[in-house]
């Protein structure tokens, strides 16, 4: 099953065909969206919403996505790595860590949430990284068994960032990519094909940015934005602090927008604790 599962969406590609239109989107019932978050970033509000309040230290939550479909378990982001939760990550990730401070308890981790709904990490058919930034790519090495979805630009930019994107990189998190089984994606892609899941190109925080696009049978579409939106201000015209290309990142909140309004959905934000306090946490979920 997850052979043919692959051979498919790897046929969608080599075919250059564009996504499931929404309204043929056919989601099964019983399926379920998490959210849940690696802990929590102490971080100036600037690197979030250039030059608005900046100075403004904040905690900020660190979103991972679990979703069960009736075809197999998908995690979308795997946090800090849990090499930081000691000393909030001052020997792992070294000086970045300053401008960044990780909290995060061993049990904050994505195995250890995925225990708590009676999973493990060898359920885990595809763990889709939105991007390999350390808050989001930490615990890779926990799925040596699923198939990893990446966009091919990403993987290249991570492993050889421009100077001003490589304090975010922290290479030993994913240095076990070369022997992990990749679906390195150079399009947009509907995962199941059944319009249920689909990864829609989001590159302008990093060169190859992907967000997700979840289509609940009863709750409908929301768009797990990762770091294309951090902020509600990002969605409003403040640039996003960090960025790799500042027009690909306007453009990409621009579309995101654009199936929210369509599709009468919601933008959930990555890094809003406004936002993130706002909704449901594993083990309650969306469906
Ligand atoms: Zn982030």
């Amino acid at each position: 099953m997850k052979m043919k599962s692959c051979i498919a969406a790897m046929a969608l590609l080599a075919m250059g065909m564009s996504v499931a239109a929404p309204a043929a989107a056919q989601s099964p019932d019983g399926m379920k969206l998490y959210i849940t978050s690696s802990g929590e970033l102490n971080l100036d509000q600037g690197w979030l919403t250039a030059m608005n309040n900046h100075g403004n230290r904040i905690d900020i939550p660190v979103p991972m996505y679990i979703i069960d479909h009736p075809e197999g378990l998908v995690v979308f982001d795997t946090g800090m790595n849990i090499a930081v939760v000691p000393d909030n990550g001052a020997e792992y990730w070294g000086p970045v860590a300053g401008a960044f401070t990780p909290t995060m308890s061993r049990d904050q981790a994505i195995d250890r949430q995925l225990q708590r709904i009676g999973k493990s990490v060898d359920d885990v058919k595809y763990v889709v990284h939105s991007h390999l930034h350390l808050d989001h790519v930490g615990n890779i090495s926990m799925f040596p068994n699923a198939t990893h979805v990446i966009r091919k630009a990403e993987l290249q930019n991570a492993w050889w960032p421009e100077r001003f994107q490589r304090a975010a990189y922290v290479m030993s998190d994913f240095e076990s990519t070369r022997s992990l089984n990749i679906l390195e994606l150079t399009r947009d892609l509907d995962l199941f094909g059944d319009g249920s899941i689909e990864l829609i190109d989001t590159k302008g925080h990093t060169k190859g940015h992907q967000s997700m696009v979840v289509r609940l049978p009863n709750s409908g579409t929301m768009i797990l934005a990762s770091d294309a939106a951090y902020m509600a201000e990002n969605l409003q015209g403040t640039v996003p602090g960090i960025v790799w290309n500042v027009e690909a990142a306007m453009d990409a909140i621009e579309r995101m927008k654009l199936i929210r309004d369509v599709e009468g959905g919601q933008i959930i934000l990555s890094h809003s604790m406004e936002m993130y306090s706002s909704l449901k946490h594993l083990p309650e979920y969306y469906d």
